[in-house]
C-alpha cells in the first residue's frame, strides 16, 4: 500500500482551525488509499516561549532538562492532531518519539538519530489508523528524552519516511516551497520547482532556514523525494529530488542564502608545517563548536594566516579555545570580528566557477560591498561581508543572477511514478509486510569517497588591496581569457592587503597569470606542482570531526596543507603534487574506503 509522510510545521498547527485544516489534508490522503504518517511540530512560537521561560529561571539551563521541557511542545500538538482527525470520523493515534522507539545518542539539544523501530507504527497503519508522531524528539538508550536541534521536526519526518519506505515526504509550511532565497529578506524571490539534494543541502547549511539540513542528509542517503509546500493552498510546491531528476540545462545558480549571525576568527602567522592546522581544529572540535568557513592562504615567510567562522553565539568559547591552541603552536596571535555575515550562491550548473565568480564579485563591487573572505565548493561560492551590508549583499547577488526572473528550463510536474532514480528502500519483510528496523547509527557520518586531482595549478595574487572591486576585476579577466577556475580562496587582510588564490587546469596557468598580471596587484605566483584532495560525504560540516581527522591524518604523514576549502558535502585541500598519491592513500585508509573510492 502506498505510504505518505506529511509534516506540519509550527505555523501550520498554530490554532484549532489550522490543526483541523491539517487534519483534513491527512484524511484526504488516507481516503485516497494511502497509509499516512503525520509528523507535527510544536504550535506557533511554543518552542521559543519555552526557551525564554527557561532562561528566566536559569542562566544556563541544563541541556537534559531543556529537552524534557521542549519536547512538551510537540506532545501537545500530536494529541490535538489525533483528536482533530478522530473528530472528523477517521481513526488516528498519537505517539511521542519514545513511544515509536526513536532512539538517539545522548547529546541533549542536538541529538542524532541512531535507529527507529517501525513495529508499532506499522501495526497502527495496518489497523487503518492515521499515525501521528511528535517531531523533533527521541530518547537515548537510558530513556532520557532528547531533541534533535532547532527545526528538527523536518529531520524526524524524513527519517520516518526513510525507515518506512514512504513514497514521498511532504513538508507543509508557511511558504509555498523553497525559494531562490529567503522571501522575508528579498521579496522578489521566486519559488524553485525542483532542486537536487546537494543543492538543497548546501542552501540549508548556508542559511536557508526552510529545511533542517540534516533532513536533507537523510533524504539523500535513502533517496526520499521531498515535497515542500504550503499548508494554506493546494499549489504544487518544490520537489527536492536526486540530481538526475533536478538538472536544468543552462542555469548556473539555483539559489542564494544568507547566514547573518557569524563571527570570524583569524590566527596570525601560523607556522607552515604539517600537523599545525590539525591541532588548531582539534581543540575546537573537542569543545563541540561547529566551524563553518575555513580559509587558509598560501604561506609567505614560512607562516600562513588561517581564518574561520563560527556561529556568533559560539564566539566567546571559540576565542578561549583558540587563544590557547594558537599559543601552543607558536602562532603570532588571534584576531576576530564579531559581526560578519556569509552570502552564498549555489547551483549544480557552476562546475567551473569562472562566470559565477565574475558576476558575483563584480555585482558586489558595484554595490560598494567589500569581500572579506572567499571560499568555494563544487556547487557554491561563499563570501564573508560586514553584517550591516548583509541584506544588501544578498539582494545584489540575487538580482545579478536573475533569480528574480522566471526560471528557464521548467519540467513537467514531478511525480514519484516518473522519477528516474528510485529510493533505497529499507529491507521489506515479504512474509508479514513489515519493514525491518534499520541498523544502528542512521545519522552516522557517511564518507563516500576520497578523490585525487593532479591536473591543476595554483595561482596566487599577493597584494590585493582590501577594498571593493578587486576580486571582480581579477575574475573578469580570467573569464575573458576563457580560463576555468575550480577552487577560490581569499583570506581576510592584514594591514590592508590580502592574497587571493585560485586553481586552474595546469595548461591554463600561464594564460591565467598573463590575464591578471596587468591589474597591478604586485607579484603573481604560479605553483604548477599541486595536488587537490577531496573527501566526499554527507553532513561533513555538522560532523565537526571530519576536517580534524583529515588534517590530522595528513599531518601525521608529514604532508603540508597549502589551501583549504570546505562545504557541506566535501572538504578540499591542496598539497604538493609529489605528496598527492601518499595523501590519497592515507585518506582512503583513515576513512576506511575501499580501492574504488
Ligand atoms: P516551519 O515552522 O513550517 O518548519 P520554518 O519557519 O522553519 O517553518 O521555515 C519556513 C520559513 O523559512 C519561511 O517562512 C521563510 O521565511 C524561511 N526561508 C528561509 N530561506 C528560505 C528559502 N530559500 N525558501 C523558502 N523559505 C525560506
Ligand atoms: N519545535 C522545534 C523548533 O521550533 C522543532 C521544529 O519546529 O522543527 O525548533
Ligand atoms: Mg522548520
Amino acid at each position: 500500500m502506498p505510504l505518505l509522510v506529511q509534516k506540519f510545521g509550527g505555523t501550520s498547527v498554530a490554532d484549532a482551525n489550522k490543526i483541523l485544516a491539517a487534519a483534513r489534508r491527512a484524511i484526504q490522503a488516507h481516503q485516497k488509499g494511502q497509509q499516512v504518517v503525520v509528523v507535527v511540530s510544536a504550535r506557533g512560537h511554543t518552542t521559543d516561549e519555552l526557551i525564554e521561560l527557561a532562561k528566566e529561571i536559569h542562566d544556563h539551563p541544563p541541556a537534559r532538562e531543556m529537552d524534557m521541557l521542549l519536547s512538551t511542545g510537540e506532545q501537545i500538538s500530536v494529541a490535538l492532531m489525533a483528536m482533530a482527525i478522530q473528530s472528523l470520523g477517521v481513526p488516528a493515534i498519537s505517539f511521542t518519539g519514545a513511544q515509536i522507539g526513536l532512539v538517539t545518542d545522548s547529546f541533549h539539544t542536538k541529538a542524532r538519530i541512531r535507529n527507529i523501530s517501525t513495529e508499532r507504527m506499522i501495526q497502527a497503519l495496518n489497523d487503518g489508523k492515521v499515525v501521528i508522531v511528535a517531531g523533533f524528539q527521541g530518547i537515548d538508550q537510558d530513556y532520557n528524552i532528547t531533541t534533535l536541534g532547532r527545526g528538527g521536526s523536518d529531520t524526524s519526518a524524513v527519517a520516518l519516511a526513510a525507515v518506512l519506505g514512504a513514497d514521498a515526504c511532504e513538508i507543509y509550511t508557511d511558504v509555498d516551497g523553497v525559494y531562490t532565497t529567503d522571501p522575508r529578506v528579498v521579496p522578489e524571490a521566486r519559488k524553485i520547482d525542483r532542486i537536487s539534494y546537494d543543492e538543497m543541502l548546501e542552501l540549508a547549511s548556508l542559511g536557508a532556514g526552510v529545511m533542517h539540513s540534516r533532513s536533507i542528509e537523510f533524504a539523500k542517503k535513502f533517496g526520499v523525494p521531498i515535497h515542500v509546500r504550503s499548508s494554506f493552498s493546494d499549489a504544487v510546491g518544490t520537489w527536492i529530488v536526486a540530481e538526475a531528476d533536478a538538472k536544468r540545462l543552462g542555469v548556473m545558480v539555483t539559489g542564494a542564502a544568507l547566514a547573518k549571525d557569524e563571527a570570524r576568527i583569524t590566527v596570525h602567522r601560523v607556522p607552515d608545517r604539517p600537523g599545525v592546522v590539525h591541532s588548531l581544529f582539534q581543540s575546537i572540535a573537542e569543545a563541540h563548536i561547529v566551524v563553518d568557513m575555513i580559509v587558509q592562504n598560501v604561506a609567505t615567510d614560512g607562516t600562513a594566516e588561517i581564518s574561520f567562522t563560527v556561529d556568533a553565539a559560539d564566539l566567546p568559547e571559540t576565542l578561549r579555545t583558540v587563544e590557547n591552541a594558537a599559543r601552543a603552536i607558536g602562532a603570532a596571535g588571534v584576531a576576530h570580528q564579531a559581526e560578519v555575515a556569509k552570502v552564498s550562491v549555489v547551483g549544480l550548473g557552476m562546475r567551473t566557477h569562472t562566470g559565477v565568480a565574475k558576476l558575483m564579485f563584480e555585482s558586489l563591487a558595484q554595490a560598494g560591498i567589500n569581500i572579506q573572505m572567499i571560499t568555494t565548493s563544487e556547487i557554491k561560492i561563499s563570501v564573508l561581508v560586514d553584517r550591516p551590508s548583509a541584506a544588501l549583499a544578498l539582494r545584489t547577488v540575487h538580482k545579478a543572477f536573475d533569480l528574480d526572473r522566471e526560471a528557464q528550463g521548467v519540467w513537467p510536474p514531478y511525480s514519484v511514478d516518473t522519477r528516474t532514480v528510485s529510493p533505497n528502500r529499507p529491507m521489506q519483510d515479504a512474509e508479514n509486510g513489515t519493514v525491518a528496523t534499520l541498523s544502528q547509527g542512521m545519522e552516522e557520518l557517511v564518507i563516500s569517497g576520497a578523490e585525487l586531482d593532479e591536473t591543476q595549478a595554483c595561482v596566487t595574487l599577493f597584494h590585493v588591496p582590501d577594498q571593493p572591486g578587486y576580486a571582480g576585476q581579477v575574475f573578469r579577466r580570467i573569464a575573458d581569457a576563457g580560463v576555468f577556475v575550480d577552487m577560490i580562496v581569499q583570506n581576510v587582510s592584514t594591514a590592508g592587503i590580502t592574497h587571493l588564490s585560485f586553481t586552474v587546469p595546469r595548461e591554463q596557468a600561464e594564460l591565467a597569470t598573463r590575464a591578471v598580471s596587468g591589474i597591478g596587484l604586485g607579484e603573481v605566483r604560479v605553483e604548477p606542482e599541486i595536488a587537490k584532495l577531496s573527501v566526499l560525504g554527507v553532513g561533513m560540516r555538522t560532523h565537526t570531526g571530519v576536517a580534524t581527522r583529515m588534517f590530522g591524518a595528513l599531518g601525521d604523514r608529514g604532508i603540508n596543507i597549502v589551501l583549504i576549502n570546505t562545504s557541506e558535502v566535501r572538504i578540499n585541500v591542496v598539497t604538493d603534487l609529489g605528496q598527492g598519491k601518499v595523501a590519497h592513500d592515507c585518506l582512503r585508509e583513515v576513512f576506511a574506503l575501499n580501492e574504488s573510492s
